[in-house]
């Protein structure tokens, strides 16, 4: 598949969608390229309830509503994995496992991936108990015992989410206080079937060949114990996904992508929008503002 278009969009979540639609209002041609599915991380997240004009709707709806949007302009996600970008002369060529894509405007809009516990048995046991989102694999742990490790939103979130349907979930967190919102706190600190197991580092996902366990250790006590639970949900945080950027030199120490008030890099014409970029807030309204300011850059510059 080798492709010339305007404006080639690396990401399908929550920026990438908005930026394509910004641009196809504006007759400028894309490229919206996912190596998964349209919506991103939208897709894995069990409950949105800060997004306006929903006051409660599911992630995967959610993503299929955005799917829908970019359909009706007549776009269909290119699927491929991005290997490389390079810049020759005013041109980008995007190398993906499938071919090159070429125009003459980049959004990276790729966001993020999860953080590994990095313990004995996470990898072991991946699809066997260990899952990075509740909202796919939740259900097959109905009426079990469960642990979500982590103390943002993503961990809290999911965990009332499970707590709809499992018989306990055990909430894993290395420190006592949360980094979630005030709301999620009070939530989980007066559901029921939520234990939290504060000051706790996490040393090994255990079992046979499903998971039975996760042990853990009292930071502060230093006592360890087994928590009894047949799947291990780790919410620990994001790294940026940023394959295919490395040549370019736009990432912070982090690994974030730096950009201007325009969403631009200091790469001409090489935008960065949602998670994957350096900022303070990363939400679904913060990304779909930033593919919106990228996109009418973009048109700005195309007229
Ligand atoms: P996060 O806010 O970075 O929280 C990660 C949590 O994991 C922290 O509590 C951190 O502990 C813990 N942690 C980090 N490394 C660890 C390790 N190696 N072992 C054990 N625990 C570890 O990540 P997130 O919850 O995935 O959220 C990512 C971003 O998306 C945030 O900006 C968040 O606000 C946003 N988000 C928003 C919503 C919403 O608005 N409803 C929902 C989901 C996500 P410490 O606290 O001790 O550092």
């Amino acid at each position: 598949m080798d492709r010339k278009t305007d404006v080639t969009i690396v990401g399908s979540g929550p920026a990438g969608i908005t930026a394509t639609i910004y641009l196809k209002r504006a007759l400028i041609d894309v490229v919206l390229l996912d190596k998964y599915v349209p919506g991103g991380k939208v897709n894995f997240t069990a409950e949105i309830e800060n997004y306006p004009g929903f006051n409660k709707i599911s992630g995967p709806d959610l993503a299929g509503k955005f799917f829908e949007q970019i359909q009706n302009f007549g776009v269909e996600v290119t699927y491929g994995d991005v290997l490389d970008i390079e810049k020759k002369a005013d041109q980008f060529k995007v190398i993906t496992d499938d071919g090159t894509i070429t125009s003459k405007f980049v959004i990276f809009a790729t966001g993020t991936d999860e953080r590994k516990m990095n313990i004995p048995g996470e990898d072991e046991f991946k699809g066997k108990g260990v899952s990075y989102c509740a909202v796919c694999d939740g259900s097959f742990y109905k009426g079990e015992s469960v642990a979500v490790v982590g103390g943002g939103n993503s961990a809290l979130q999911e965990a009332l989410y499970l707590s709809g349907f499992v018989k306990k979930v055990f909430l894993v967190h290395r420190r006592q206080g949360f980094r979630a919102d005030e709301l999620l706190v009070k939530k989980v600190k007066s559901t029921s079937n939520i234990e939290l197991v504060l000051d706790s580092v996490t040393l090994a996902v255990e079992g046979k060949e499903l998971v039975s366990g996760l042990r853990v250790k009292n930071a502060i006590t230093g006592e360890e114990k087994l928590l009894p639970v047949k799947a291990v949900f780790p919410y620990i945080g994001q790294i940026p996904a940023t394959k295919g950027l490395s040549k370019l030199q736009v990432l912070d120490e982090h690994g974030y992508v730096i950009v201007d008030e325009n969403m631009e890099t200091k790469v001409d014409n090489l935008f960065g929008a949602g998670d994957v970029v350096k900022k303070n807030l990363r939400q679904i309204v913060t990304a779909t503002n930033d593919g919106a300011i990228a996109a009418i850059e973009i048109t700005h510059r195309s007229l």
